[in-house]
């Protein structure tokens, strides 16, 4: 094999794996999100909008710690608010910040004591669903099923699918 048959070879390697997971110019990796759990990042993240930022997902991808999911999205960074978010459907997630092509910053995600504006109340009856202006608020905590989120307001305890509660 002449080399440069060689050197062609070793390039469509890489574009292989770069179709896989995509090297992003500026934007927001996050990784190591539980398997299954990427579309509700997703979710999270668009906020009920369409995007008009690029995200690639990958579901399932190995890893050196098992499967996980994978999300990126080009052109944006998160706020403090969706990191909290994400944190309560995959705690063990890890973001990083990417700017001109290089991590200028990783991070892994810490599960927050409390949580504020976040998740919406599942008591009908609780004040923060009562049309007033007040903010919810959860203490987090953790039992043998993964978190539970007590608000503090009138103590109604959630601790599953706590994605259909996240505003
Ligand atoms: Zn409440």
């Amino acid at each position: 094999m002449s080399p440069e048959t060689d050197k062609r070879r070793s390039k469509k390697l890489g574009d292989k794996n770069d179709l896989r997971i995509k090297a992003i110019e500026n934007g927001t990796v996050i990784d190591h999100i539980i398997p299954g759990q990427a579309l509700n990042v997703l979710n999270i993240l668009s906020d009920g909008e369409n995007f008009t930022n690029t995200v690639s997902v990958v579901m399932n991808a190995g890893g050196s710690r098992g499967d996980k999911d994978v999300v990126k999205i080009e052109g944006r960074e998160l706020t403090e608010k969706e990191v909290d978010a994400i944190s309560l459907l995959s705690p063990k997630a890890t973001v990083s910040i990417i700017r001109d092509y290089e991590v200028v910053q990783k991070r892994h995600i810490k599960t927050p004591d409390s949580v504020c504006g976040i998740v919406k109340c599942i008591n009908p009856n609780c004040i923060t669903n009562s049309g007033e202006p007040i903010e919810t608020r959860f203490a987090v905590t953790e039992n043998e099923k993964g978190l539970a989120l007590r608000c503090i307001f009138c103590e109604s305890v959630m601790t599953e699918d706590l994605i259909h509660f996240i505003e």
